[in-house]
């Protein structure tokens, strides 16, 4: 014990030397030790950091946007944002086609979306009908697992998976970046916005159905789920255009940002999976009547990811009088013409656009961006809309504060773990205590259930390693874009590799 108060002495005095304040030590009060550690600890904390601009272009890799001639475009969730009530719509017309369709029980009606339930990159275990959030190293965040509303307690997590970490091929097609997963693994990851409402219907029909004492499969009741949200986007399309300003979020900033692209002169395109009198609509709100103007080409219905992966597969035109497909060969993309369906080939061979010179921009770090950045060397922005409340969070002087404690008790843990004694493992006991507390307070501040889309506790996200992987630069929303201009060059910052300096590069 002795060895350990003059190590702790010690380790303070030196502290406050290098600080400049001379040996003055205070030997801790047994009982509110580590909050005493807090001040002492707090005299040699670095400043809190600044906010960080919610509306910045965040880089993983280097980007030249001189190189850059033609910009690409998805349009859900990239050009278009849905308010919330798009997720109620899309829950409640897929929890009402259970019920009409697939005759699930009658009081399933009853059950009501739950806005913030679930997060965006959650995996799905068709097995055990588990929803939860595993880290790049595919570790299961404990905590961050529900069977329905409920939480499952780790000693069963532990039990069912008999690991904390989930092999590889549980989540993973063995063939690359497979996109028939759905069909492969026993872990499906839900990695677009439209399925936050589709969780949240699985997980409130489990609820009712374990409340019920009803017999069901994870699996057959996922795919029923996934189906009945999916078959209901006909209706949702219709009921949107129907009443656009309902659903879609307006930004005015959007014809301010092409018409900058325009004068600059960039080449315009869109590809999307969504058919043309939906997109028409949400973009003459969006952008105005004359919106296919900044367009030179524009492919509705391209069901990707097969539009990125497909050898052969014929583009169409879209015939917008009579709102038919027609059958003629397609040999050139005119400006103004609506095209259906094709493959990236057709696009690249017919207008030579290829590699660095085409940025494109998705919602969903697969389906929009894997395959053209590593099949076909295009640059690629990702749309996170999450990374609003994310960055609201990180820039709440309390969070700040407490992921600034976290980082310095988890240093003193560190350094005193190897003192051996009672009274110093007690003490590490309490430390480790609150340490647990302040994790899952910095947890639950983005989201009660799932924590951040980002981290979970210290470690990227299984999401957000994917989105680095695939994206150059990634942001909230695409007109942030307008901060920057059409010669910008994003660097990514020069982060700190382990065996590094700790903190003069950061
Ligand atoms: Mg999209």
């Amino acid at each position: 014990m002795e060895a350990y108060n003059r190590y702790r002495l010690q380790t303070h005095a030196g502290s406050f030397s290098q600080l400049g304040s001379g040996a003055k030590c205070v030997k801790y009060p047994r009982t509110s030790s580590y909050k005493s550690i807090r001040c002492a600890e707090g005299s040699r904390a670095k400043k809190l950091p600044q906010d960080v601009n919610p509306k910045g272009v965040f880089a993983c890799n280097e980007l030249d946007l001189k190189e850059v001639q033609v910009y690409g475009f998805d349009y859900d969730y990239t050009l278009a944002c849905y308010k919330p009530s798009m997720d109620y719509l899309l829950y409640n017309l897929g929890r009402d086609m259970l019920i009409k369709k697939y005759k699930y029980p009658e009081g399933i009606a009853n059950l009501e979306y739950r806005e913030n339930f679930a997060v965006r990159g959650l995996h799905y275990d068709i097995e055990k009908g588990l929803l939860l959030k595993l880290d790049s190293f595919l570790q299961i965040q404990l905590g961050a697992v529900y069977r329905g509303l409920h939480p499952v307690p780790d000693d069963e997590v532990l039990r069912v998976y008999k690991n904390r970490i989930i092999p590889i091929a549980y989540v993973e097609a063995p063939h690359k970046h497979s996109h028939n997963a759905v069909h492969r693994t026993k872990m499906i990851q839900l990695a677009d916005l439209f399925s936050v409402p589709e969780m949240s219907l699985l997980c409130n029909v489990t609820e009712y159905f374990l409340q019920n004492h009803i017999d069901y499969h994870p699996e057959i009741l996922f795919r029923d789920v996934k189906n009945s949200v999916q078959s209901c986007h006909p209706i949702m399309h219709q009921l949107v255009v129907e009443n656009v300003s309902e659903y879609l979020e307006q930004n005015k900033d959007l014809r301010r940002f092409f018409e900058r692209l325009h004068k600059a002169n960039k080449k315009m395109f869109l590809v999307t999976n969504s058919p043309f009198h939906f997109v028409n609509k949400g973009m003459q709100f969006l952008v105005g009547e004359n919106w296919k103007d900044y367009f030179d080409v524009v492919i509705v219905q391209a069901r990707k990811p097969r539009f990125f992966t497909e050898e052969s597969r014929p583009l169409r035109i879209y015939d917008e009088v009579k709102q038919t497909q027609l059958w003629d060969r397609v040999t050139k993309l005119n400006k103004g013409v609506v095209y259906l369906e094709g493959t990236v080939k057709q696009l690249q061979d017919i207008t030579g656009w290829r590699g660095h010179q085409v940025l494109y921009f998705g919602d969903h770090p697969y389906s929009d961006l894997a395959d053209v950045t590593l099949e076909h060397g295009w640059r690629t922005g990702a749309i996170i809309k999450e990374l609003t409340h994310e960055i609201e969070t990180l820039n709440d002087p309390k969070f700040k504060e407490n992921a600034n404690w976290l980082q310095m008790l988890t240093g003193v843990i560190e350094e005193h773990q190897d003192y051996e004694g009672a009274e110093v493992q007690e003490e590490l006991g309490e430390w480790m205590k609150e340490r647990d507390q302040l994790r899952n307070e910095i947890k639950s501040v983005f989201n009660k259930q799932f924590g951040s889309v980002f981290r979970t506790y210290h470690n990227p996200t299984y999401f957000s390693r994917r989105l680095f992987r695939f994206a150059d630069i990634y942001m909230s929303s695409i007109t942030n874009l307008l901060e920057y201009s059409t010669s910008h060059t994003f660097y990514p910052r020069r982060g700190v590799m382990p065996h590094e300096y700790t903190s003069y590069f950061m």
